[in-house]
């Protein structure tokens, strides 16, 4: 799981995380809601060892990461932003990770087509990324985040650029992936049926504070104050 104790982040003058506390269970699927500029993005860039280091403990199963170089937080991160490396074909940048892994070549190809496959571009292994959708990419990038098996999975809107349809589709997918691997996994979304749909529990974040942490059905019953409410839609 991940424990997050009273976290401070602050960029120059402006405190963006205002003592984030959060206990996350082995296995969970946890949503992150909460307004633009609310420092969502901020905290999963604490989490995964991106951006300055914060105040407080972030806990990943018994290790404080607070300070630990990326790479060694065993964290699958998707980005906003979910840049593929552009002088890469679609195979190499979702087998970068194992490469960096050193496992042989032998053992990462059947890899990254299983990765491919559960994004449902198998077919576009030998593309460049200047080459594909901006829908295609952000599978990519799941993919490319998927096939290290990480312990922590954190994902930033990373159906954003997909169409009504598809979003549905891969939601469910990933979804049944994050059940198949029991992967821990943090999912910021503006897309509150989609956090109500897919999440164990969910944090409305509101200017760098939680307002609130419970099922779904318990923000939605009974939101802990008018912000809340008015974010979900359920003030009457
Ligand atoms: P969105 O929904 O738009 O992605 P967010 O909740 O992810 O928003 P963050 O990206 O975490 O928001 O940003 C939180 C605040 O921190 C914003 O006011 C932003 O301008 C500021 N911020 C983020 N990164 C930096 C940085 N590197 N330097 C200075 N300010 C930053
Ligand atoms: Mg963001």
């Amino acid at each position: 799981g991940i424990k997050i104790e009273d976290v401070h982040l602050s960029f120059g003058e402006t405190e963006v995380l205002k003592g984030v506390n959060l206990d996350i269970k082995p296995g969970e699927f946890f949503a992150f809601l909460g307004p633009s500029g609310s420092g969502k993005s901020t905290l999963l860039r604490a989490i995964a060892g991106f951006g300055p280091d914060p105040r407080g403990r972030i806990l990943i199963g018994d290790r404080n990461v607070v300070g630990q170089s990326p790479w060694k937080r065993n964290v699958g991160m998707v980005f906003q932003s979910y840049a593929l490396w552009p002088h890469m074909s679609v195979r190499e940048n979702v087998g970068f990770g194992l490469k960096e892994r050193k496992l042989p070549n032998a053992q990462i190809r059947p890899k990254v087509d299983a990765a491919l496959d559960l994004v449902g571009l198998a077919h576009l292994a030998d593309r460049m990324p200047n080459q594909l959708s901006g829908g295609q990419q952000q599978r990519i990038a799941l993919a490319r985040t998927i096939v290290v098996e990480p312990e922590v999975l954190l994902l930033d809107e990373p159906l954003s650029n997909l169409d009504a349809s598809l979003r549905v589709q891969m939601r469910r997918e990933l979804l049944k992936l994050q059940r198949k691997l029991g992967l821990t996994t943090i999912f910021v979304t503006h897309d509150q049926e989609e956090a109500n749909t897919t999440s164990d529990r969910m944090a409305v974040l509101d200017g760098g504070v939680i307002q609130q942490i419970g099922t779904p059905q318990e923000l939605y019953d009974t939101p802990a104050n008018l912000f809340v409410a008015n974010f979900l839609g359920t003030a009457n």
